[in-house]
């Protein structure tokens, strides 16, 4: 099997930074393509990568491409990419959806050894400034194999995946874009609406007020609000099949509990407790999902 040895990061923002920074001083020979050549010169100053360039051509000598363009750019770039690499050159992304870059993957004319993937981890920051070299320590990151794959591909994108501290789930792309609506893309929509509905609150008086006396309870819940409006439109619009899905559900849950806190406290209170163990036991108190 050949080894990998030259790995290539097209587009250095949040998340391409924090592969290069994860990856620095493991053996590979970096390389890194961005759109602006500030970046490309900042990534030379910070040593992530071993040569950068604004043309996506450097990218094809290397024996791995990780495609961390804005979710939006994803298609085009490996579409780009497809015709000018080396036949035996993977190439995965990093993108927050995976049904329509499968897609058109499985559909394209000529090979191209694509695996697609989602790291899940992240922040609601953008840009190289906010990347950092241990962002995916124990994350989980998806897997979803396209037409094209091969077993040996996996193993080896695998393996440099685990270096950044990574644990590999694979999966279909279907079944990942309904789950990531539930935990990704709902928390997203939930968190806009809550301050969205607190800043439209009816009284203004009681909103003004409420904005005021907010703490930590209400920052922590909205704080997804913030995330870069790029990513968060691309997301919710691109998956909006599953997100309405869930919406509904969440009205069907709400509208449940709201039932039962009017007319039988007595299970309210089950309820609320038996959730507050099933959320507790899913995390350890580092913050880490243990599922
Ligand atoms: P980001 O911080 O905005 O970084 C994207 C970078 O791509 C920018 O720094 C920009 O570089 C560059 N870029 C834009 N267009 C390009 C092009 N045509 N060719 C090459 N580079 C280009 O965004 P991000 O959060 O890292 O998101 C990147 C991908 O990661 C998305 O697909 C997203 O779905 C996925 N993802 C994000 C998160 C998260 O929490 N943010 C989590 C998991 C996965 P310049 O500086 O040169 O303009």
């Amino acid at each position: 099997m050949a080894e990998i040895k030259t790995i290539a990061v097209i587009g250095l923002g949040l998340i391409g930074g924090s592969i290069l920074k994860g990856l620095k001083d493991k053996g590979f020979e970096l390389l890194g393509i961005a759109r602006r050549k500030e970046t490309i010169d900042q990534a030379l100053a910070e040593n992530i990568i071993n040569k950068g360039s604004t043309g996506i051509e450097l990218a094809c000598k290397a024996d791995l491409i990780f495609v961390c363009t804005p979710i939006n750019k994803t298609i085009e770039t490996i579409n780009l990419l497809s015709s000018k690499v080396k036949p035996e050159t993977i190439i995965t992304d990093v993108a927050s959806l995976k049904g329509e870059i499968l897609d058109f993957i499985n559909t394209i004319q000529s090979p191209v050894r694509f695996i697609g993937g989602h790291p899940m981890a992240g922040t609601e920051n953008k840009g190289l400034d906010t990347s950092s070299e241990n962002l995916f320590e124990e994350a989980k990151w998806v897997l979803t194999p396209s037409k094209w794959s091969n077993q040996e591909d996996l193993i080896k994108l695998s393996s440099v995946i685990e270096k950044l501290g990574a644990k590999i789930v694979i999966t279909d792309p279907i079944q990942h874009d309904k789950a990531v609506a539930l935990i990704s893309h709902m928390p997203l929509f939930l968190s806009q609406s809550l301050f969205g509905m607190v800043k439209a609150y009816p009284d203004k008086d009681i909103s003004e007020l409420a904005l005021t006396l907010a703490s930590s309870g209400f920052r922590d819940m909205t704080r997804l609000a913030t995330t870069n409006p790029e990513l968060s439109k691309d997301m919710l619009i691109q998956n909006k099949e599953n997100v309405v899905a869930a919406v509904k559900e969440l009205k069907k849950y709400l509208d449940e509990l709201e039932k039962e806190l009017i007319e039988n406290e007595e299970n309210f209170e089950k309820t609320i407790e038996k959730t507050a163990s099933q959320r507790k036991k899913m995390y350890s108190s580092e913050g880490k999902n243990v599922l």
